[in-house]
């Protein structure tokens, strides 16, 4: 048996390293409990944005803004589909997590805060994002856990240890701590009177997300801490989860060569039209076109794409595209590309996702879609470029599809979050399906579902903000001991 601690915390990621400092802080001996070998989580890969109305660095730039604009836009954008009562505790907290980024040495990118259209954007500038996405605010983090553990003395801070299973009599009695697999393969038991659950989403988890999340198919840019453990022990002590019939991918990402299903995030083309107006065409499977490419509005897009079974298209272009328009393959962030011209030209002969030919008719034998459809697309679409009238309503018409080689690549809807989660109150406590807490256990971030504060949407930035600052809230303000 380890030693009794007044706060637990599984996870020592976005949400967790907050809640362990805050709560050491203000006093707490605490336990932070990461399987990695390493703290930080999806901070990792994570591109970090992060939304909030009234700071201080809007205040700079004259931009009015405010906790009930955020609120109206938030529920706007998830077509109020979002919780609103932690929509309502999120956007409240929001600033005061900004300005403590700040205060703590925050590296903000100079070009934000901005709009952001790489999601259903805002109706003003209020996304913000550190020069090193998710790792300028693991910076911040790991410097604030350093300084606290040393100047506190009251964090037990167990990475390559594995929560693997909480302490309780009964389902839905009082969770009396967590039982821990550490480095040495020890099983040990540590009682605390709060425990909290930081411990992510199931994005990593092929069979949780099946099973969650409606049988959609996986193609995942998630980290592989993803695993979804916390949601399934904190559902087995008396938690209700909810909002797996909330899902909708992102608006698309290519396989890694040799990991099916795997997404590399920062790889993705750039398919938002605000930041570069498409020169192709998007086909299904079977090469029909299915959405006007320069729709404005990622969160059609991106139902347009969920309403395809595989979640699978085809980015469909000829050589003049390739020569003359802008890059389809850069980084669609911003800053430098990996996609080198060698390295596209390596992929068009290698990467099973990128396929050529000198027709269209063989361009859709290769990639296995039914050649008359392909070809009806491609007339379909220069007819609409000569007559400046597109079926789908597209007003991007740059050229005909035309000179050969002909070129395409496979894209799929891509899952950064999940929407799954752990049923939570106003105090964060993890509650039951009647509303009745378990006692004793708390949850934040992605634990508590990627679809509660965004809905079936993706609402900018309202994954990172709200896991840091519910975090800081539970260790500053609601748990007692
Ligand atoms: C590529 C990518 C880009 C993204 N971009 C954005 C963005 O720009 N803005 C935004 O708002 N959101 C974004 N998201 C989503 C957002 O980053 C995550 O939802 C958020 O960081 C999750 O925080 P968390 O604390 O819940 O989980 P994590 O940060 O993943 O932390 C969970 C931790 O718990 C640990 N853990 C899990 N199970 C156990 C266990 N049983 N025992 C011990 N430890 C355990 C894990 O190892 C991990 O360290 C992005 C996600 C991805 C994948």
């Amino acid at each position: 048996m380890a030693d009794a601690y007044d706060v637990i915390v599984v996870g020592a990621g976005t949400a967790g390293l907050p809640t362990a400092i805050a709560a050491a802080e203000r006093g707490a001996r605490v336990l932070l409990v990461e399987q990695a070998p390493d703290i930080g989580g999806t901070l990792h890969l994570s591109a970090g944005q992060m939304s909030a109305a009234g700071t201080r660095l809007q205040a700079a730039r004259g931009i009015q803004d405010e906790p009930k604009l955020h609120f109206e836009d938030a529920m706007r954008i998830s077509k109020r589909t979002a919780d609103p009562r932690l929509v309502n505790l999120a956007v409240n907290l929001a600033a005061g997590t900004i300005d403590w980024l700040m205060d703590e040495g925050f590296e903000m990118d100079p070009e934000y805060p901005k709009i952001f259209y790489g999601h259903e954007a805002y109706g003003v500038a209020r996304t913000y994002r550190g020069v090193e996405g998710g790792l300028s605010v693991l910076r911040v983090l790991r410097k604030a856990l350093r300084r606290t553990m040393l100047r506190t003395g009251r964090i037990d801070l167990r990475l390559d240890t594995t929560m693997i299973g909480l302490l309780q009599d009964a389902p839905a009695a009082p969770v009396r701590g967590v039982k821990i697999r550490g480095r040495d393969g020890q099983d040990v038991e540590a009682t605390g009177k709060n425990v909290v659950l930081t411990t992510g989403g199931y994005g990593a988890n092929p069979r949780l997300f099946s099973f969650l999340t409606q049988n959609h198919p996986l193609f995942s840019a998630t980290s592989i801490t993803s695993n979804g453990s916390g949601i399934m022990f904190g559902a087995r002590a008396g938690g209700f989860v909810r909002n797996g019939d909330k899902f909708l991918p992102t608006f698309g990402g290519i396989e890694i060569e040799g990991n099916p299903g795997k997404i590399d995030f920062y790889d993705m083309p750039n398919l938002t039209p605000q930041q570069r107006p498409p020169w192709e065409i998007f086909v299904t499977s079977e090469g029909a076109r299915f959405v006007a490419e320069d729709h404005p509005s990622v969160d059609a897009r991106e139902h347009a794409l969920m309403a395809l079974p595989d979640m699978t298209f085809w980015i469909v272009y000829d050589e003049h595209a390739h020569e003359t328009g802008p890059s389809l393959l850069g980084n669609w962030l911003g800053g430098e590309s990996t996609w080198t011209p060698e390295r596209i030209a390596r992929a068009f002969r290698e990467h099973p996702s990128f396929r050529t030919a000198q027709s269209v008719e063989d361009l859709a034998v290769q990639c296995g879609m039914q050649p008359r459809m392909l070809a009806g697309a491609v007339i379909d679409y220069n007819q609409g470029v000569s007559t400046g009238r597109d079926r789908f309503g597209r007003t991007h018409l740059p050229a005909p599809l035309a000179k050969p080689p002909f070129r395409a690549i496979k894209a799929h809807g891509v899952v950064l979050k999940t929407p799954a989660g752990l049923a939570v109150n106003d105090s964060l406590q993890v509650v039951g399906k009647d509303g009745t807490p378990v006692p004793n256990l708390y949850a934040a971030g992605e634990a508590i579902g990627g679809a509660t504060l965004s809905g079936q949407s993706f609402v900018g930035g309202m994954s990172v903000t709200p896991a840091l600052s519910f975090g800081r809230y539970l260790g500053r303000n609601l748990l007692t001991w």
